[in-house]
């Protein structure tokens, strides 16, 4: 594991830092008794955390906790049955991320779809669905639009384009998810004991430092906004055990370099223009309110829950278990199919398709270490 940590991107500030981390950690367990724990809250993190070395490096010290930042993995079974129903309809396009090809419906993934015959594209970006429906005027093009605060405004730009190019074939499933409604869910719930939030680095991009402070003002827990690097997220874990050992919750920005104080008003303008909240499934929690974002009336025309009559059932019960997984409360390798009947090859649920997920992370990485 060290020599993971020795090729990253700083060696000489990296190792020192580990220690430095050991060190602060083992202060907070003389004051508390235990460890400190943290939970990250998005995907990127989840999957540098692990290639890294930081995770396995630190478990002995520090409980850092996946939590529910990966888009693919909260994306509720409801909505790929949704995509499922739509493709069947004549002279249909459904398009969509390659991630999400492979996450299980209730009984169907959109790759079994797409094997059995339906037009089912992946597409690298969200925009090519438009010159696909340009391209296919005779037909209904169907995008799957998911994701937080960083992929969301490029759904406002693609709706945008479809106005100005005149295309009326092509709309939008929004499946979005928003960072604070599921913050406030895991604190409200208190399901699991935190001492703090490692802030995802690119949301933070679009939100800002300043959108954070209601999680000092309300719920007295710190967090600490930080980059990707071994040394981005060391800093950031040593700042999140000292805020805890001084029990004095506060917002700390680590990614300076990218994230600003009010975040980037522009963007925000423009999804303001275009969207607003939703009521929102999360997949093994079910609906958060007002945790998402979808097209304003105004533009309907390009909201595929307006446009399409789909009736879904209740989701499928199944024995994955990326609802507890992304909610922190166990870690993949308590699932019992974590590398028996689930694996990336063969995934039984989204946390072990995502390149971000947490299943994913821990199989690639540190079926060794645990
Ligand atoms: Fe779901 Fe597989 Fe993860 Fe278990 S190991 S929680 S089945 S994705």
């Amino acid at each position: 594991m060290l020599e993971i940590l020795k090729q990253s991107n700083n060696p000489e500030l990296c190792l020192p830092l580990v220690d430095a981390v050991i060190a602060k950690a083992k202060e907070f367990y003389f004051k508390f008794g235990r460890k400190p724990a943290f939970m990250e809250v998005c995907g990127s993190h989840t999957m540098a955390l692990a290639r890294t070395g930081v995770k396995q490096k630190l478990k002995e010290h520090v409980n850092l906790i996946s939590g529910p930042g990966c888009p693919v993995c909260v994306t509720d079974q409801r909505s790929i049955d949704a995509m499922i129903a739509l493709s069947e309809g004549a002279n249909r396009i459904i398009c969509t991320f390659g991630d999400m090809m492979r996450v299980p419906g209730s009984n169907r993934t959109l790759l079994d779809e797409k094997i059995a015959g339906k037009d089912i594209r992946v597409v690298y970006s969200p925009t090519d669905t438009i010159q696909i429906a340009e391209a296919n005027p005779d037909k209904e093009v169907i995008f799957l639009g998911i994701g937080f605060e960083t992929t969301i405004p490029i759904f406002t730009l693609m709706a945008g384009e479809a106005i100005q190019r005149g295309i009326s074939n092509f709309s939008i499933w929004m499946a979005t998810k928003l960072v604070e409604p599921i913050l406030r869910y895991l604190l409200e719930t208190g399901e699991v004991n935190l001492d703090g939030f490692m802030l995802p680095g690119h949301v933070s991009i679009v939100l800002g430092e300043d959108s954070y402070h209601y999680l000092v003002d309300e719920y007295r827990i710190s967090g600490v906004i930080t980059g990707f690097e071994s040394a981005e997220l060391l800093s950031g874990i040593y700042k999140l055990i000292d805020l805890a050992i001084k029990e004095k919750p506060a917002i700390l920005n680590n990614y300076r370099s990218i994230v600003t104080k009010s975040g980037n008003l522009v963007i925000r303008q423009w999804m303001d223009q275009y969207l607003t909240e939703s009521d929102e499934a999360w997949r093994g929690i079910g609906t958060i309110s007002k945790s998402g974002l979808d097209l304003k009336p105004e533009y309907d025309q390009f909201n595929a829950k307006k446009r399409f009559a789909v009736t879904i059932g209740e989701p499928k019960k199944t024995k994955c278990r990326c609802g507890e997984v992304i909610r922190g409360l166990i870690s993949p390798e308590e699932c019992p199919l974590f590398a028996k009947a689930c694996s990336p090859m063969k995934p039984v649920g989204p946390c072990m398709v995502s390149t971000e997920g947490s299943c994913a992370a821990h199989y690639q990485y540190m079926r060794e270490s645990f």
